[in-house]
């Protein structure tokens, strides 16, 4: 269900806090943005951004930005910053493939891909946020020491995100291909929207955690 036309939402989203409006002015200065030094992670196509609120209510010295293209679900995720706000939760409304002109060197501690569009055609490959095009980009901002963590449920976009791993010369941390039935890697786990939807379908989720 993706809610593309909500009457307003541009106007919301351009008026609200909760967004970081000038996001190529703030390449390097997130710790000035969110006034303090603790360290910034971020989710790529957050949608209507339940996972991240969650990460960012339980861990408050942790910063958190949610990056979404869509206005109708970005929309969602500020309403719910405004019924209960979270100093540590900012959203940026752009297309990931300029998310290299937002972060500067070793300025983001973790990377979260959850349920990322699989975009099924071969042609289309490079726009996968796990293919080794968005690799390199976050090789220029994350720390030296970050990892990317990814989900999904969908095993040939998996399959295609374990490849380009070894093709990208990152290495694979940890990886299960059923995440709820793995006591390890699911320690901690917080659902996703569509994780909670496609789980309760049965379908097993997939997930690894890379480093350079
Ligand atoms: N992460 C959420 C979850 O797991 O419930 C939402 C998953 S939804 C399938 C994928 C989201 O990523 C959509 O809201 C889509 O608009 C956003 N998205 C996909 N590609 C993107 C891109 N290149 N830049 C920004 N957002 C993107």
């Amino acid at each position: 269900m993706r809610l593309r036309n909500i009457p307003g939402a541009r106007d919301v989203i351009a008026e609200s806090k909760y967004v970081v409006h000038e996001f190529f002015e703030a390449k390097g200065k997130w710790k000035e943005i969110f006034g303090n030094d603790n360290p910034v992670r971020i989710e790529i196509g957050m949608g209507k951004g339940k996972f991240l609120y969650k990460m960012a209510e339980l861990n408050p010295d942790i910063n958190y930005v949610g990056i979404e293209k869509f206005s109708s679900v970005l929309l969602r995720a500020i309403q719910k910053q405004e019924e209960a706000p979270l100093n540590n939760l900012l959203f940026i409304r752009m297309e990931a493939e300029e998310i290299a002109d937002v972060f500067a060197s070793e300025e983001i501690d973790r990377i979260y891909l959850n349920f990322s569009d699989p975009w099924p055609k071969d042609r289309h490959a490079k726009r996968r946020l796990p293919s080794r095009q968005f690799l390199s980009r976050y090789d220029t901002f994350l720390k030296k020491d970050g990892v990317i963590e990814f989900k999904t449920d969908n095993r040939d976009l998996f399959d295609f995100a374990v490849e380009e791993v070894k093709e990208a010369g990152w290495k694979m941390e940890a990886v299960t291909y059923d995440l709820h039935n793995d006591e390890a890697m699911n320690e901690g786990n917080i659902m996703t929207e569509y994780e909670e939807r496609f789980s309760s379908m049965g379908n097993p989720i997939c997930k690894y955690i890379i480093s350079r």
